[in-house]
């Protein structure tokens, strides 16, 4: 719960910003004031985690500009990483009266009360990339088969190791990271991974000699790359004083980059002492340029162009009377209801396809690159 003071800055803030809205409203175009009955026109409030990574920027960018070609006003927030401070901007949102909110959640079960509020105020809520989990208040969800993407993730490590066409046999050393605990996808990516890492490990050609394999053992709050790197420098300090780290699981970008650093700083990275497979996630400017310098290995990229879309499609059809295309109706249970979702496909990109996908694509220059 937050302190009353809090509460009181927070209603203090919504005020204002209710009358800068509302002042907007009346001048703006043809004088018309937002009604409660016609949504084109109205403004949405977009609710994103953080700044500290480069893909959230991206999305609310993203976001904004799909909803604005679809003749909306938009008003996008950043957490900073800090579930109570998301709560109360989401309160903020719906204080100004925002037709429709599209919310990447911090914390999974921190919205619950916010979500009653929107549900009173009649507002759609479309969970945005992560799963909102224990209210009935959710519309829709868009995201990307989540599963796919650690299934992804652990794929490419026992290829490049030669385990999957039998080229090797190992035994090789890996160790697993994953994301926030918080965060609904986190099981997800780390589910997928295991199902294709177990029965290797199973059959001891994969070991993991640190021992941690439990997901709540692996897990890294709020995806800190400083706090993967500590555990990957812990990691290396008790359990590898013999042999060598073969593979890393990483499910994040941010996570890679931190896991790198903690490696190098052991010595990894010559030629007697190579840097492991390691995978990501999110195709992140710092982690693709590490690929093509041959550090972090692998990526999964995700297009956020395409997940805005998605999202301002959901949001737009709901406002609009009309259901929002879905392509799963039955994986995203939140505990409350099964949430309509659609799911775009993540795509795995290595040095030997990341022009093809990501330059080709767009979503980089190469300029940006260097
Ligand atoms: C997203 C990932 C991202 C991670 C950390 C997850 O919920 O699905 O794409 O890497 O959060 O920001």
């Amino acid at each position: 719960m937050r302190n009353r003071r809090a509460a009181l800055a927070a209603m203090a803030t919504a005020a204002s910003l209710a009358l800068t809205l509302s002042a907007c409203g009346q001048s703006g175009e043809g004088g018309s004031k937002e009604d409660k009955g016609s949504a084109k026109g109205g403004t949405i409030g977009i609710a994103m985690p953080t700044k500290s990574s480069e893909r959230w920027i991206a999305d609310g960018n993203n976001v904004v500009k799909d909803l604005k070609a679809k003749g909306y006003k938009t008003k996008l927030v950043y957490g900073e990483d800090d579930p109570d401070t998301q709560v109360s901007q989401i309160e903020n949102l719906i204080t100004q009266g925002v037709k429709g909110l599209i919310i990447a959640a911090i914390d999974n079960k921190s919205l619950n009360n916010v979500l009653q509020q929107a549900k009173d105020a009649n507002i759609p809520v479309i969970a945005y990339d992560r799963l909102i989990l224990g209210t009935p208040n959710v519309d829709y969800y868009a995201s990307f088969d989540n599963e796919k993407v650690g299934e992804l993730q652990a794929g490419y490590l026992v290829e490049k190791l030669g385990l999957k066409d039998g080229s090797k046999k190992g035994p090789f050393n890996i160790e697993l990271f994953a994301g926030s605990n918080d965060d609904n996808n986190t099981k997800y990516f780390f589910g997928g991974a295991m199902k294709v890492l177990q029965p290797y490990m199973d059959k001891k050609q994969l070991v993991v000699k640190s021992g941690q394999t439990r997901l709540n053992q692996v897990t890294t709050l709020r995806w800190d790359g400083a706090t993967a790197q500590k555990r990957m420098e812990d990691i290396l300090t008790s359990t590898y004083t013999s042999g060598k780290v073969d593979a890393v699981l990483s499910p994040y970008d941010g996570i890679s980059i931190g896991i790198i650093a903690a490696l190098k700083s052991d010595g990894y990275g010559s030629a007697s002492k190579p840097l492991p497979v390691i995978s990501g996630q999110d195709a992140e400017l710092a982690s693709v340029k590490s690929i093509i310098a041959g550090q972090q290995t692998q990526t999964v990229y995700k297009d956020t162009r395409e997940l805005a879309k998605v999202a301002g499609n959901m949001v737009d059809a709901v406002l609009n009377g009309k259901k929002p295309e879905v392509n799963d109706t039955k994986t995203y249970d939140n505990g409350s209801k099964v949430v309509p979702a659609y799911l775009l496909q993540p795509v795995s990109v290595d040095k030997s396809n990341y022009k093809q996908v990501l330059v080709d694509g767009g979503y980089y220059s190469e300029s940006d690159l260097k």
